[in-house]
């Protein structure tokens, strides 16, 4: 939308050099709630855009205490070794709702929380799931015009959040549990929907034997799934992030869910669908805050809303009557 001015321009030459410190700055101003600073992260995004998408974004999400920090710091610290830099950024909407973040504390990244060739970035807390995902997303950008080559996007899988974050990712990686059986009732429906790949965790030591059997459960549910077409079959597999066993093949496969999309034409495809479903988001946020301070709305809605919910008035009908105070 705006033109580059040479501020601007400069601060977008210094996140495009790598510069940590920039790279923090533009991310803050995107997720700051003043306008001005939202401006200017959408302005830079903009400026960058030419200079985003080669990252592979993958989604990470499992119960708290599934291994998501561990397996990520180990994973995210041979990936590094291997010569990729790697962003981890995460949506947290129980940052927002309790004012304590679940994976807000860097600190569960021991390695690559020191380590150069990786950032790591706690959840945006402001808004609801949809404002905290947006800033994510721009925050995905602007690491990706910073060079980083993996985007891993963490979530606790509270409310839509799996939803959200597998709408902005390339692949969707599902931890779960050894325990068999009474797992599979624990676990949402929709997560299976959405895996591409399952990974039970803690695969190691008196775990193992139990790891395998709950792999082979949940592949079991997924087979039951399929039909879901498209050019990825999910898989299952075991993995220790704490141990470090499977994450070489583990990575394997996550790249093999990409390069097969890639192939079929449809990674290009999902990105698009992601990107005009975002400006989508953007915008029904953006009528939200219009009608939250409408002076119109002011003075007609608590009446509507009292005879609403009091039974006498139909929601469609005191819908109407807004639409039409608003000019529709
Ligand atoms: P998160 O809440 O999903 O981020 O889980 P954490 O990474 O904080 O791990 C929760 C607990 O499980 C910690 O005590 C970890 O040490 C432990 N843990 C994580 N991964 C493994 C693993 O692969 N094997 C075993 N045995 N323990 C693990």
């Amino acid at each position: 939308t705006s033109r580059a001015t040479p501020d601007l321009a400069a601060f977008a030459d210094r996140i495009r050099s790598g510069d940590r410190a920039s790279l923090a700055r533009a991310i803050t101003f995107a997720e700051s709630r003043r306008a001005d600073h939202q401006a200017f992260a959408r302005a830079l995004v903009q400026e960058l855009l030419p200079h985003t998408g080669k990252a592979i974004r993958v989604g990470v999400t499992g119960v708290p205490g599934v291994g998501k920090s561990t397996t990520i710091d180990t994973l995210g610290s041979r990936l590094t070794a291997a010569g990729h830099k790697v962003a981890v950024l995460a949506v947290d909407p129980s940052s927002t709702r309790t004012g304590g973040s679940i994976l807000g504390d860097k600190t569960r990244m021991q390695r690559l929380a020191m380590d150069r060739r990786a950032y790591v970035r706690p959840s945006p807390s402001a808004g609801t799931l949809g404002g905290v995902a947006a800033k994510t997303r721009e925050s995905m950008l602007l690491a990706e015009a910073a060079g980083f080559d993996v985007i891993l996007v963490e979530t606790v899988g509270i409310g839509q959040s799996e939803t959200t974050v597998s709408d902005m990712t390339d692949v969707f990686l599902v931890l779960m549990l050894p325990g068999a059986g009474d797992e599979l009732q624990g676990i949402k429906k929709g997560v299976l929907e959405i895996a591409d790949i399952i990974a039970v965790n803690k695969a190691d030591g008196d775990g193992a034997p139990r790891a395998k059997a709950a792999a082979a459960e949940y592949a079991g549910a997924l087979r039951i799934l399929s039909g879901q077409g498209g050019a990825w079959t999910p898989e299952v597999l075991t993995v220790s992030g704490l141990a470090d066993q499977g994450l070489d093949r583990l990575w394997t496969r996550v790249e093999a869910c990409r390069d097969a999309r890639a192939k079929a034409g449809e990674l290009a495809r999902r990105r698009a669908g992601q990107q005009v479903r975002w400006m989508w988001t953007m915008v029904e946020a953006r009528f939200r805050e219009r009608l939250a301070d409408d002076p119109r709305l002011a003075e007609r809605v608590p009446a509507l809303e009292r005879d609403v919910a009091a039974g006498g008035l139909a929601p469609t009908v005191a819908a109407d009557e807004i639409a039409r105070v608003l000019g529709f």
